[in-house]
């Protein structure tokens, strides 16, 4: 296994979607077509036909809305700045899915003066949090109630 291709599995082995399952190898998850093959989840641009079928730990999640992080954007400052920050957040994701084919955005709730987003994982989550900071610079905060497998990200910015 590559240094690469190693952190990538250690990044889930702690994920009760990834360990209740024995995914054959390789698989080929019929929700999003993310494969399974040597110990990592990834794209591949044409997928044989005769690999089996599984459901990926990122589908199940989003089945399940079992969520690995959260992100509460608030402030007045959202108030006419809606379009661009969603514009970052599924840029972010766009990047992001790439190379972690698992962490996707689950939900966008919008209301009056605040935008929640959920993510699969926990990195997508601090991703969008420290994007918008760096793009608007407000208040970050981060945090882990539950351990590493779940993060809580806030975002405040008034004016
Ligand atoms: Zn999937």
């Amino acid at each position: 296994m590559s240094g690469r291709k190693d952190k990538l599995f250690k990044d889930y082995l702690h994920d009760p979607y990834f360990i209740k399952e024995k995914y054959s190898e390789p698989s080929v998850c019929e929700r999003c077509g993310v494969v399974f093959a040597d110990g990592i989840f990834t794209w591949v641009k044409s997928i044989p036909k005769d690999f089996p079928k599984m459901i990926c730990p990122a589908c199940k999640r989003i089945e399940d809305r079992f969520e690995g992080g959260i992100v509460l954007l608030s402030g007045k400052f959202l108030n006419g700045h809606k379009e661009e920050i969603i514009n970052i957040v599924k840029n972010v994701e766009a990047y992001k899915i790439e190379k972690r084919p698992l962490e996707r955005i689950m939900s966008i709730v919008e209301n009056d003066s605040k935008i929640e987003i959920k993510t699969t994982y926990e990195h997508l989550a601090r991703r969008i949090g420290e994007a918008i900071n760096s793009a608007f610079k407000g208040e970050l905060k981060i945090s882990y109630p539950d351990g590493e497998k779940y993060v809580r990200v806030g975002w405040f910015r008034d004016e």
